[in-house]
């Protein structure tokens, strides 16, 4: 018999309240955490909802018709978000990536972008602004969303073969749109674009090939995603992860690759471009890339904190409990006190999962562990 599947939504739990303000804040972008590394990138999920339901990420038999999601008036307002966006780029972020659950089945997301495209980093720059998305509803809006500010998408794709993609949408949701949706984003100028495809052992590794060649030489890089173990509720089992070595030696029996150095700091994939005849990285033809969470971690330079839709900070995708921003923001805290309060919470941090993940005990590599849901913290 299989084991019952427990959903534990760590974030329907009172997440702690943020530690007490640093007394004096430090220098603009000095901000580092105990294992010194900087804020630069905030992700914010907008949504709980989804109009898929991947198995490895919101399995129908948890997120079914008597699941209840939060009522509005938990989310933070476009307001609220645009405020801590303000405060998390004083202390250093350059980066925002909006997701979900889906981020564009939230209403009116164009007036967020709007929002957010407002705010500016330390150095009077306009953010980063992107967004990882099923590709569902692009086609509709790839032209309003860049209208608003946006500047690039990531769009999840996990074959080319319906039948394979349906499996594991598990809506039925047809590839065709998906591609439909990855044009209208290019021809609205939404790029570079990125193509996320997570590979699961025994369900779709013989879609590898075919997305890789699809993408090739059209300027959309494809990334490989290792399944993950994250939430608490997708049945994650190491036998399931495909590891990216194994990945990158199926790429390059058919397509020469050569490594390319990493663009940014805390980058999460790692980069090969295709080679052209004299061996080279041939721009045109473009590039993967491997993110490989499971068996390479990159926790020593990373720089990401993620807004849950309801207002928690977490200082890591794996981590068990949130801190509360929402109840400073809705508790009339000041813009110093905020600031200080999230300061603190990253100069605590020492989170480091996917180094640790080999030497835990196997239940809590599992999900056993209490941990937040994708779908609340996003990608
Ligand atoms: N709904 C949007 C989407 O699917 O692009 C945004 C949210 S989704 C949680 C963000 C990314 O996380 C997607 O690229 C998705 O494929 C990936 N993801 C979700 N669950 C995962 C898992 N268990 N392992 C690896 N990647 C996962
Ligand atoms: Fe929805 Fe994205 Fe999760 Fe799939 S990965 S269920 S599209 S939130
Ligand atoms: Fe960052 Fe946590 Fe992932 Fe490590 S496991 S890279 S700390 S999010």
């Amino acid at each position: 018999m299989g084991e019952p599947v427990i959903p534990i939504v760590n974030s329907r739990h009172k997440g702690l309240a943020a530690p007490a303000p640093l007394e004096s804040l430090p220098a603009a972008g000095s901000l580092r955490d105990l294992r010194g590394r900087p804020l630069r990138d905030l992700r914010i999920s907008i949504t709980d909802r989804c109009n898929f339901r991947c198995t490895y990420c919101m399995p129908k038999e948890v997120f079914g018709s008597s699941y209840q999601y939060l009522p509005h008036a938990e989310l933070l307002s476009f307001e609220e978000i645009t405020r801590l966006a303000r405060l998390f780029a004083a202390l250093g972020v350059h980066k925002l990536r909006l997701t979900g659950g889906e981020p564009l089945l939230r209403k009116n997301v164009e007036q967020l972008i709007e929002q957010l495209a407002g705010v500016r980093t330390l150095e009077g720059e306009p953010l980063d602004i992107t967004l990882t998305t099923n590709g569902a509803l692009l086609a509709r809006k790839a032209k309003a969303l860049k209208a608003a500010g946006l500047s690039r998408v990531t769009v999840s794709l996990d074959g080319l073969d319906d039948e394979v993609f349906q499996r594991m949408n598990d809506v039925g949701f047809p590839v065709g749109e998906v591609l439909a949706g990855i044009e209208a984003a290019r021809a609205a100028g939404l790029a570079p674009i990125k193509v996320n495809m997570v590979v699961k052992r025994g369900t779709n590794e013989h879609e590898i090939l075919p997305m890789a060649r699809h993408f090739r030489g059209t300027g959309i890089a494809l990334r490989f995603i290792e399944f993950m173990d994250v939430g608490a509720t997708n049945r994650w089992r190491m036998e399931q992860v495909l590891p990216s070595s194994e990945v990158l030696k199926l790429l390059q029996a058919e397509f020469p690759l050569v490594p390319l150095a990493h663009t940014a700091a805390g980058e999460t994939a790692e980069r090969w471009g295709y080679a052209g005849a004299d061996g080279a990285h041939d721009p045109q033809l473009g590039e993967i890339g491997l993110i490989s969470s499971v068996t390479r971690a990159f926790c020593g330079d990373c720089n990401r904190a993620r807004l849950s839709t309801e207002g928690q900070v977490y200082l890591c995708l794996f981590a068990g409990q949130g801190y509360d921003l929402r109840a400073l923001l809705r508790g009339g805290a000041s813009d110093e006190q905020i600031t200080g309060a999230i300061a603190a919470i990253w100069a605590g941090r020492s989170d480091r999962y996917s180094e640790l993940r080999a030497s835990l005990p196997p239940d809590d590599q599992a999900g056993g562990a209490r941990r937040v849901e994708m779908s609340f913290i996003g990608g």
